[in-house]
């Protein structure tokens, strides 16, 4: 086929994706001068991506299949805003064969490898035989057309376990299960392929030996459709959950100069072997000797700003350059490695509930500024957005670069204690307790590493204390005194408002808090820690337990300067009703400030009713309608934003019945399965 007719230079330029990526290639195409186009679902209508864009076309429905993930509608949509050209970002459909064909067969360029070269490596079993040929090591495995249950039995058998079941198809570490003995072979294909068929609508299956504690080094590459191909050197993306990358650097430091030169070599031997067009990924996992291929990702990655950050190359630009039709503008040996980047990526998700996606509406959204400390922020979302249940929970990454490793790791930390993300749960305090994690400072990690240590880094922070509590009447003071001095500049201000600040004579308040938020209208938990104020005339006082301490608060950007007992240090806070979220030098607490006036009722908690979390799809009921269920036992499983939920009986019992059937949609909070208690 005739190169010049898929890579021609364009104008203007459709963005068939969402949040950070989509927001990420809109700018990176206004530099160079490129008219841009959003697409929308109705989820997104308000979304940053969407006004980012020049212009933007609403697709369809929420669910991805009625809209991102829609051809013939993206199609449309470039028709109708005479579009030229189309950047897939990354998921949906940027390593969709049938999608790139789709805009070469309608006219378009497709940012991106051809048809034929993501057939050839999209699916990962059509890879590894590719690799085979061409002499890149492999992990050893199965990777064969036959899949009836016999073959695959028999595959496993001969690689010996543990094995690693795979969705051919996969991504983002869906449709993956790792198989320990024969006996649970059988029911992983099953879940991995139901899996597969959701997420991919392909559930074919290969099997790998599953390599025990590895690491996985993958390297980005990029070909132009002249012949030349470079790698930009390695990733290191080990610290994994769920087999998904959680924090991704550059260069990876358990390589050495030789070690790096035979991945990267190894890599460019890979995607030579397609004579490949476009950003990619090579991706091997590591035994700590040697390196073995597992799959190609014929697009940009969502680590790929490490890369950056450490060769200077803006790899959108190059994307589109390459798109274009024109030559990459370096050589190999014109790549320079400099410094050290981290990433982090923030997901609206708790890690102390398993991580369960949080979704609503994002209150507060507090990120430092981009030009402090060596970091930089890809976000896809910001103050008053919401977070739908429909798509992947990640809200935006922090990288941080720097001439060291250490340093760069502080930095990001830094960045991470520095930000305030309320509404919503997100992973921020997690990650921050992970990247500094003495083993990680050391290295001295593997895939395994977080699944691990998870009880350590989910724990919760210290508990407050004496500055905390005074922190929290300051922040409701200076909450206090910021809504008067508004309501004093507004025409309609009553004398009540700055009254309260300008006293005549002794005052006192008091306060009481508990420790934490409940869950809706509950409030908090232990005991309750009272706290005086002493205000009006002469300087004001906190009195707690035995103790009286002065104070004094200058407000400043998300909080305020709190100088307690002659020390001053910075107090960010966030009021929400009656929940306070502070964040000290101590770290992040979170306050319920009691009610002065009472009636605070202790709600029911509802943990032995059997509800969905969140909206979802009932994908599987795994008991019947009158079995006895021990406690534990699994009642049926939910897709919540692409990942499976088993929800399980709180208590022995027997299961009265079950409320839903398979492909219900189910809206939060809503009662699923009555189990009897057994009356032990
Ligand atoms: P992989 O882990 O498959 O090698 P990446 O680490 O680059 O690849 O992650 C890609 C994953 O990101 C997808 O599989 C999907 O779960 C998720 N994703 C897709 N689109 C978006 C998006 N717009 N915003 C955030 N995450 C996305
Ligand atoms: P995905 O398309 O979901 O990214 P990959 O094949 O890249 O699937 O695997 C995802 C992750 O699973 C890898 O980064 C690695 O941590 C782990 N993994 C994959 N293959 C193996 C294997 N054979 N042995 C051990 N771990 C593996
Ligand atoms: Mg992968």
């Amino acid at each position: 086929m005739d190169r010049s007719k898929l890579y021609r230079r364009f104008r203007t330029l459709l963005i068939a994706n969402r949040s950070e990526i989509a927001c990420r290639v809109i700018r990176t195409a206004r530099a160079m001068g490129l008219r841009t186009v959003a697409v929308y679902s109705e989820a997104d209508r308000d979304a940053m991506h969407v006004a980012l864009a020049d212009e933007a076309v609403l697709l369809g429905p929420s669910r991805a299949r009625d809209s991102y993930l829609n051809v013939e509608r993206l199609i449309e949509a470039a028709r109708k805003t005479g579009a030229e050209a189309v950047h897939p970002g990354y998921g949906f459909l940027s390593e969709n064969a049938e999608f790139a064909q789709a805009c070469l067969d309608a006219g378009l360029v497709f940012v991106g490898p051809t048809a034929e070269m993501m057939t050839a490596m999209g699916s990962k079993s059509g890879s590894k035989a590719l690799m085979e040929k061409a002499g890149v090591p492999l992990v050893p495995g199965y990777h064969g057309e036959a899949q009836d249950d016999a073959t695959l039995a028999k595959a496993a058998d001969k690689i010996g376990f543990p094995i690693l079941v795979k969705a051919s198809a996969g991504g983002g570490g869906r449709g993956m299960r790792i198989v320990r003995s024969a006996a649970e072979l059988a029911p992983a294909i099953v879940s991995a392929k139901r899996e597969a068929k959701a997420a991919f609508g392909d559930d074919r299956m290969l099997i790998e030996k599953y390599v025990d504690n590895p690491r996985h080094i993958e390297v980005q590459i990029i070909g132009d459709s002249h012949g030349n191909l470079l790698s930009l050197f390695e990733r290191e993306c080990t610290l994994q959950r769920r087999h998904q990358k959680v924090i991704e650097e550059a260069p990876s430091p358990s390589l050495n100069a030789a070690q790096r030169e035979t991945v990267c070599a190894a890599a460019r031997k890979a995607a030579g072997a397609v004579n490949y067009v476009g950003a990619g990924t090579i991706e091997f996992v590591s035994d700590g000797k040697d390196v073995f291929f597992i799959e190609m990702n014929t697009r940009l990655q969502v680590e790929h700003p490490v890369t950056e950050l450490i060769t200077g190359v803006d790899l959108v630009e190059w994307q589109l350059r390459v798109a274009f039709g024109e030559a990459l503008p370096l050589k190999q040996d014109e790549i320079k490695l400099h410094g050290h980047a981290v990433e982090a990526r923030v997901y609206a998700e708790n890690p102390t509930k398993n991580f369960m996606p949080s979704v609503g509406r994002i209150s507060t959204w507090r990120l430092p500024a981009e030009e402090t400390g060596g970091l930089r922020i890809d976000a896809g979302y910001s103050e008053g957005d919401t977070v739908s249940p429909y798509y992947d929970a990640m809200l935006a990454k922090m990288i941080a670069w720097a001439p060291t490793r250490e340093v760069a790791i502080d930095r990001l930390n830094r960045g991470l204690e520095d930000s305030d993300v309320r509404g919503i749960v997100t992973n921020i305090p997690f990650l921050s307790a992970l990247i500094t994690h003495p083993k990680v400072r050391a290295n001295a990690i593997d895939t395994g590493f977080i699944e691990r240590e998870l009880a350590a880094l989910t724990s919760t922070s210290a508990a407050p204390g004496e500055l905390e509590f005074c922190a929290a009447v300051a922040a409701i003071v200076n909450d206090e005194r910021r809504a008067a001095q508004g309501a004093a500049s507004s025409p309609l201000n009553s004398p009540w408002h700055t009254f309260g600040w300008q006293p005549v004579g002794r005052r006192q308040r008091s306060f009481a808090f508990r420790v934490g938020h409940g869950v809706g209208h509950g409030a908090g938990h232990g005991p309750e820690q009272k706290i005086t104020l002493n205000y009006g005339s002469g300087p004001s006082t906190l009195v707690i337990g035995e103790r009286e301490l002065a104070f004094t608060i200058a407000p400043k950007e998300g909080g305020f300067d709190l100088t307690l007992d002659g020390v001053k240090s910075f107090v960010a806070a966030v009021i929400d009703g009656h929940e306070l979220y502070l964040r000290t030098r101590n770290g992040r607490f979170d306050l319920h400030w009691v009610d002065p006036f009472g009636g605070e009722t202790e709600e029911q908690t509802g943990a032995d009713k059997i509800a969905a979390p969140l909206p979802g799809t009932v994908v599987a009921v795994l008991a019947e309608e009158g079995a006895k269920l021990d406690k534990g036992a699994p009642i049926l499983t939910l897709e919540v934003m692409k990942m499976e939920q088993t929800l399980r009986a709180p208590y022995a019992g027997v299961l009265k019945s079950i409320k839903c059937k398979v492909g219900d949609i189910v809206q939060e909070g809503i009662e699923l399965a009555v189990v009897e208690p057994s009356g032990e």
